[in-house]
């Protein structure tokens, strides 16, 4: 507030030095020898036990402290020009002595709006000397105004934002300067939040007249997260969410993503020594294996003091071309060295461990507030209706006005300073329901049930990354080679495909007691049956993936053994040719178009006839619904590859109870499946090489659509997150217009 009024005293041309005009606290500067006592030093001193006030008021002492009435009380003013207080709704027993003080000895002007919550201060100074001169340059006097005054009820919050900030920018196009607009607050939540979110998202400039608490800036959070992980041995799950923060500087980098993968795929683990592979050409490997050693150490509190506030240096400089990030981070740094500070006199002057001192600075640090300054001049300003006392505009919007923020008696007080801020117009607004659809009731303060503002939504723009994605390889190179899968792939859904196979985008490596998923399971299965043996697959897997043991692990590995052991004792399969696993080809379809795979079973016959086997490990009765593309090019392979004669291509789904299905030239003693002729695999083979020459040649012309075959398998898509197929789909069901 004080800021305030000393620009608008510069804009009236007062002729008031500006550094004449103080808080309550800074004033008293001169006249007493106690500090002001910061909070988070009285919560420490609490926390150690001095909780009586008189033995709280020692130890302040003690420290050249004291709290807010105790500086009132001991202040010895001395006669100085005349004073005006300016600005307080009313005052404190201890205040009012105060300025009965000041005024014995200099000439004391106060304002005081005129409202029953002021009246027993007024009274107070009235009965002691003071003589009431009406409304004068009092703000108050602004309370006759009566600006245009217009209601809008949003359907929730989020909306109520969105109002608000659209209609600055319609303001803001008919040449009205952003400075010239203010959003009053009954508090800084719920609301501050979200207009922060939603002002940036609209581009509009704001100033926030809130302290904001320390813990909300990524710059403490990373400095925090590190030194508790410091202390708790560097467990990579904890370090994984801290350097992926953009303020680290490795964050949203593809190193930093490169890191988070490689890190994921190894948890769980702990310590410096398991980073060094992936981190250690890195600065953040080396912030780290320089504080390491700390843990051993034990210092004096103000030496952890010192020492702490070298994190800083864990923050990389931000770039001084957006001055904003810059200033808040410097402002926030700067309050983290205070909170260190406070904290090492709140201590005993005693060599402690770290792990001894953090847990008090991690007090202090969760009470300190910071505010960022901010120099900009044209930006709408956010502020409490409390600090509107002076600051005027041509429209000010006041949101929120539910019977939960403007209900009370003297809230009407707030209403009324709120609603006459504005020399033009005045946007009173509330949400109608609550985020889970509760209805919200307006505050009575409204007489009348306000307009239901647009239903129009304003999702944000979609934005870049900051990096270029790597130039991929022309698509003919790319693709020259096929798989029957990525084939399948390609015609459940083009985007699909092109996720995975052309940007090769992979899925974030799951969590640990996540990997044992049905995908491990299946080629666990595949494994075993391969090699004959199930324990030794099951184990390789485990360590290849980090699998954590554990009851699942356990209960997985008995089912699947269950299932291995079941493929065993299946006597279903009649044929007692030879076979062969496990079976890699490639077979060239075009000059363009080679198809590459691994049969798992290839049976082969006393005249070369050639049975292709699959194992699924999907249930019974999604295995016929397999694609055929997939046998088709399998038998082509056993023909063009192997040389040999194709006679049937059969899946096993490998859960219990085992099942078998496929077609197969009626080969005598072969009752699985469906016999067919010759001429019917043929078929199926000539169908499956032309699908996927024509896959080929679309995924080569660029065909990306977001088109899924079956949308069922969307649920299971590692990029459901990203084609926006809800989006697809709703444009699609929209009605269309004549
Ligand atoms: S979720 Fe469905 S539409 Fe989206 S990429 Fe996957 S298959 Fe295609």
């Amino acid at each position: 507030m004080a800021e305030q009024v000393r620009n608008e005293l510069a804009r009236a041309s007062v002729p008031i030095r500006p550094s004449r005009i103080l808080d309550v606290a800074k004033f008293l500067e001169p006249f007493t020898p106690f500090k002001e006592a910061p909070a988070s030093l009285v919560q420490l001193l609490v926390g150690q036990g001095h909780a009586l006030p008189e033995d709280l008021d020692d130890q302040l002492a003690h420290r050249g402290f004291a709290l807010p009435e105790k500086r009132l009380r001991t202040a010895a003013p001395i006669p100085t020009g005349p004073i005006v207080i300016d600005g307080f709704l009313t005052f404190t027993p201890a205040e009012l002595a105060f300025i009965e003080n000041v005024a014995a000895q200099t000439p004391v002007t106060v304002t005081l709006p005129d409202w029953p919550g002021s009246s027993s201060a007024r009274n107070r100074l009235l009965k002691n000397g003071f003589t009431e001169r009406g409304a004068g340059p009092c703000p108050a006097a602004g309370f006759s105004r009566r600006p245009n005054q217009t209601v809008f009820a949003a359907p929730t919050l989020d909306r109520e934002v969105e109002q608000i900030a659209l209609r600055i920018l319609e303001h803001h196009a008919r040449s009205r300067d952003f400075r010239e607009m203010g959003i009053l607050l009954r508090m800084r939540d719920p609301y501050a939040p979200a207009l922060e979110r939603t002002l940036a998202r609209f581009g509009i400039p704001a100033r926030f007249h809130f302290a904001r608490a320390l813990t909300s800036h990524p710059a403490i959070q990373y400095i925090t997260g590190i030194v508790r992980s410091l202390l708790t041995g560097w467990d990579h799950a904890d370090l994984l969410t801290l350097l992926r923060m953009p303020i680290n500087g490795l964050g949203a980098t593809p190193e930093g993503d490169r890191v988070d993968f490689a890190m994921r795929d190894r948890l769980p683990a702990a310590g410096l020594t398991g980073l060094e592979p992936l981190l250690s050409a890195s600065q953040q490997f080396r912030d780290l294996t320089s504080i390491d050693p700390w843990k051993r150490d034990r210092l004096t509190p103000a030496d952890w003091a010192a020492r702490l506030k070298t994190l800083r240096s864990l923050i990389p400089t931000p770039d001084r071309t957006d001055l904003q990030i810059w200033r808040s981070t410097t402002a926030v740094l700067d309050a983290f060295d205070t909170a260190l500070d406070t904290t090492a006199l709140a201590l005993d002057n005693t060599k402690i461990p770290l792990g001894a001192f953090w847990p008090n600075a991690e007090v202090a640090i969760r009470i300190e507030k910071f505010r960022a300054p901010d120099r900009r001049h044209n930006v709408v300003h956010v502020l409490d209706v409390c600090e509107a006392y002076h600051p005027e505009f041509r429209i000010a919007f006041v949101p929120g006005l539910t019977e939960r923020y403007f209900s009370k008696q003297e809230d009407r007080f707030l209403f009324e300073l709120a609603t006459t801020r504005a020399t033009d117009e005045t946007i009173l607004s509330y949400p109608r329901f609550t985020d889970k659809g509760d209805a919200i009731l307006r505050s009575f303060f409204l007489e009348e049930e306000a307009e239901p503002s647009g239903s129009t939504r304003f999702l944000p723009k979609p934005v870049g990354q900051g990096h270029a994605l790597p130039n991929p390889a022309p698509l003919q190179i790319q693709h020259a080679t096929l798989s029957p899968t990525s084939i399948e792939s390609f015609l459940q859904c083009p985007f699909q495909f092109f996720a995975a196979k052309t940007l090769e985008l992979r899925k974030r490596p799951l969590k640990p007691r996540d990997r044992l998923d049905v995908l491990l399971q299946g080629s666990i299965l595949h494994q075993a049956l391969a090699e004959g043996a199930f324990d030794p697959a099951f184990e390789q897997a485990c360590q290849k993936h980090n699998i954590p043991r554990g009851y699942r692990t356990e209960a997985v590995r008995l089912e699947l053994l269950r299932h291995f052991e079941a493929f065993q004792a299946d006597r279903q399969w009649p044929l007692a040719w030879p076979s062969r696993t496990e079976q890699k080809f490639v077979i060239a379809l075009t000059p363009e178009l080679s198809i590459n795979g691994r049969i798992d079973r290839l049976v082969v016959g006393p005249h070369h006839q050639a049975i292709v086997i699959d194992y699924k490990f999907s249930p019974a009765a999604r295995v016929r619904d397999r694609a055929k593309v997939q046998g088709g090019l399998y038998l082509l392979a056993a023909e063009r590859f192997f040389n040999l004669e194709p006679a049937g291509m059969f899946y096993c789904s490998l859960r219990e109870p085992i099942s078998w299905d496929g077609w197969h030239a009626d080969i005598p003693g072969l009752a699985l499946g469906e016999s067919c002729t010759p001429s019917a695999l043929r078929e199926l083979m000539m169908v499956a090489e032309q699908q996927a020459i024509e896959t080929h040649e679309s995924i080569v012309s660029g065909n990306k659509e977001v088109r899924p075959a079956d949308p069922v398998k969307c649920r299971y898509c590692d990029y459901k997150n990203i084609c926006r197929i809800e989006t697809i789909s709703r444009a699609t069901a929209a009605p269309s217009h004549p």
